[in-house]
């Protein structure tokens, strides 16, 4: 049997369900949205982080919580097949820049900034907006205890969905307290559902004792009733918890930014304390939570470090890519200044080395690249330029190169004359090939 014909019977491969490949055109949308963050995470002085992907179980049972959907359902974790170690994808990143944090000491000199983009694995149905494998941008301040910084971490998604140009984004938010006031809030509830065990599902009589918080947080159509009249947390704020919440609402405003106070919101875990926040739309479904964050003072010290106040979000870059699409805030997909057509390989040594010195002056070239037969012929090289979207082509033809020269030819202007330029100044005329931005 010929290698040929054993190839042909190989069986396709495909990704992962869930699991998405990020192609051309499209990912130049995300290199221009991870500009946008990169330049504003700069500005207000959040220094990069990047942690693995894997991670010890044991850092998201803890870190995460074992009674959230995460934990219970969700995780990708397998066993070292050399040491047995138990290993997760990390489901989120909190955990895994909080455990180096510690590891690392980073906040010996004072408090400090943090923020990471990559991918996040849960094992969840997929749909629009719901992958298994999916990328969040995350941005976490450790060492802050005061209410300026949870305003600072929700300027920023403020500030970045403005930069973008996202509409119809609303803020969210609401207070955890202290976690004494929320086991006086924990306790009322309890005794409220107890009383309505008719009205409650499935998954709320599971979550009544472990989580009975996590109640209020259910899409239950049939629950929204019961829901609504359950005791608030609120109202079970002291002094402390009131004024930390106050100063936040009166900065976002001081600040511009829009808000609104939603009682419902929760996360049921305990080290979260004080501000939790959203930033939903009602375009994208069921799938309309952008951003998630809060403050976690306790979780520091939970994971094994000095206790410190600390506050952050996570937010789903496919969902605020799809919300931009949908508005038509794509940006345009880039395209080269120039299409370099070499008519044949004997001028491929002079051709590219004018390239080069093209693109050390700034121009981006896209290179003819031949069948290995030779460069195809002018016609095919002209339609692979028109292809390509440059907006000149540039011809290296034999009198061209006779001459030391090049001719430059406009691919979308009719009304341009061709012209020659000379090779022994490319940075005198590469300016005339950039797109003016
Ligand atoms: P949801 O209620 O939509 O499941 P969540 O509470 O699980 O969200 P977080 O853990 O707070 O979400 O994660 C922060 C953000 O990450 C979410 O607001 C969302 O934008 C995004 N996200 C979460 N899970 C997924 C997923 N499976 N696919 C795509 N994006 C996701
Ligand atoms: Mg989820």
């Amino acid at each position: 049997m010929t290698e040929k014909e054993d190839t042909s019977k190989l069986e396709k491969l495909n990704a992962v369900k869930g699991m998405n490949d990020i192609l051309p055109p499209d990912s130049a949308r995300w290199e221009w949205l991870e500009d946008k963050v990169r330049t504003l995470m700069a500005l207000y002085g959040y220094r990069n982080i990047r942690t693995p992907i894997v991670e010890p179980t044991a850092l998201f049972v803890r870190g995460t919580g074992e009674t959230t959907d995460i934990v219970e359902k969700e995780m990708y974790s397998f066993e070292d097949k050399l040491n047995g170690e138990a290993l997760t994808l990390r489901p989120e990143n909190t955990p895994g820049v909080v455990r180096a944090v510690i590891e690392h000491n980073l906040t010996y000199d004072g408090g400090k900034r943090l923020y990471y983009t990559g991918p996040m694995f849960r094992h969840e149905r997929p749909q629009r907006g719901r992958y298994r494998q999916f990328y969040q941008l995350g941005a976490e301040a450790l060492g802050f205890a005061g209410p300026e910084v949870d305003v600072e971490l929700m300027l920023l998604v403020h500030e970045l969905f403005g930069a973008l140009g996202l509409r119809n984004v609303r803020l969210e938010m609401n207070s955890l307290g202290l976690p004494a006031e929320r086991q006086m809030h924990r306790a009322a509830l309890i005794s409220y559902f107890e009383q309505h065990p008719g009205q409650l599902d499935a998954e709320a009589q599971r979550r009544l004792h472990s989580n009975p918080l996590r109640i209020l947080d259910t899409k239950n159509p049939a629950m929204q009733a019961l829901v609504q009249n359950a005791p608030q947390l609120l109202n079970y704020l002291g002094q402390t918890s009131l004024r930390h919440f106050d100063s936040v609402k009166s900065l976002l405003t001081a600040c511009g930014v829009p808000w609104s106070v939603n009682p419902r919101l929760v996360r049921g875990l305990d080290y979260y304390s004080h501000t939790v926040f959203e930033f939903v739309t009602t375009e994208l479904g069921a799938q309309g939570t952008l951003c998630g964050g809060g403050r976690y003072d306790g979780l520091v010290k939970l994971l094994g470090g000095k206790p410190t106040p600390a506050v952050g979000w996570g937010m789903g870059l496919e969902r605020v890519l799809e919300l931009l699409a949908q508005q038509g805030q794509a940006p345009a997909a880039p395209t080269p200044d120039a299409y370099a057509v070499i008519p044949d390989a004997d001028a491929l040594p002079l051709a590219m080395q004018a390239i080069q010195a093209l693109r050390a002056a700034g121009v981006s070239v896209q290179m003819h690249a031949g069948s290995g037969d030779g460069p195809g012929s002018m016609k095919s090289q002209f339609k692979k330029a028109d292809a390509s979207g440059a907006r000149f082509a540039l011809i290296f033809g034999a009198d061209e190169l006779a001459q030391n020269e090049v001719t430059v030819k406009a691919l979308r202007d009719d009304s341009a004359a061709q012209r020659r330029q000379s090779l022994a100044d490319i940075a005198a005329w590469a300016p005339t090939l950039q797109c003016p931005t």
